[in-house]
């Protein structure tokens, strides 16, 4: 017996073209995790499709399951997050992280988990509009990564529990370590870095803006410096537990 079609929220993560007028959408939904669906002659000039299944794409889309794929059998416009992003470098490769690292979660995760789906189309439109695109992407980074059940440790030591603040970190470890713990060739970044990181995992955003309106008036630079260096924590420590890297956050350095 062949399972029923059923419908979902979903955010089109990556496309590729498939056959001669077909076209495979990677989906992000909201209630059966990552979804691989085939949309039939979608690059026909009259498909019924149109341009809806291209990335950043958030749509109410009807699936009827297949042997290997899915098939797309409808789907319609809920959102486009891709408005106002792809004109900048920035915010647009801050979007692509959002999606490939929600996407390489997505596969280690269970199917009816809606919160991936939840934080990653509420943090899409946010990016378009927010002072640092890579703060707010940055948040969304540590706050998948506690979901995923590997934030890191960012007051104690990770290792022997030791209360913080402390001076160390190392994502393989599992985060802050104290000096004691801390390993060769760990991170040793200010505790104002660890104390913004606790920030963003925890949407305390008031001390965030606080903090960098603090340093804007004094002009000190010390808010730049500091949230540089929690990205580089931040993305050794998503890349180190997803054992891959993450293409866009390579792209995002390089910006
Ligand atoms: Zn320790």
């Amino acid at each position: 017996m062949r399972a029923p079609s059923f419908r979902d929220r979903a955010l089109v993560v990556r496309t590729h073209d498939f056959g001669e007028a077909d076209r495979v959408i990677v989906l992000l939904t909201r209630g059966h995790g990552l979804v691989r669906g085939v949309a039939k002659g979608v690059r026909r000039i009259r498909s019924r499709f149109g341009s809806r299944l291209q990335p950043f794409v958030e749509l109410d889309v009807q699936l009827h399951p297949g042997r290997n794929l899915h098939s797309i059998t409808g789907a319609d416009t809920v959102a486009y997050h891709g408005s106002g992003l792809i004109e900048d470098y920035t915010r647009y490769t801050c979007a692509c992280a959002v999606l490939e690292s929600a996407e390489r979660l997505a596969v280690a995760e269970s199917g009816d988990d809606p919160w991936l789906f939840d934080a990653a189309a509420a943090t899409l439109p946010r990016l378009r509009t927010v002072i640092d695109p890579t703060v707010e992407l940055d948040s969304f980074l540590l706050r998948a990564m506690a979901h995923a059940g590997w934030s890191p440790s960012l007051f104690d030591c990770a290792q022997c529990g030791r209360p913080g603040p402390h001076h160390a970190f190392h994502p393989a470890s599992g985060g802050a370590v104290c000096g004691t713990c801390r390993p060769p060739g760990a991170a040793t970044p200010d505790a104002a870095v660890l104390r913004l990181m606790w920030w963003l995992a925890h949407n305390a955003w008031p001390a965030v803006d606080a903090a960098r309106l603090a340093s804007e008036r004094s002009g000190d630079g010390l808010f730049t410096d500091f949230a540089g260096q929690a990205h580089q924590l931040i993305r050794a420590h998503l890349q180190w537990h997803l054992e891959h890297r993450v293409r866009s956050l390579d792209l995002l350095d390089q910006g």
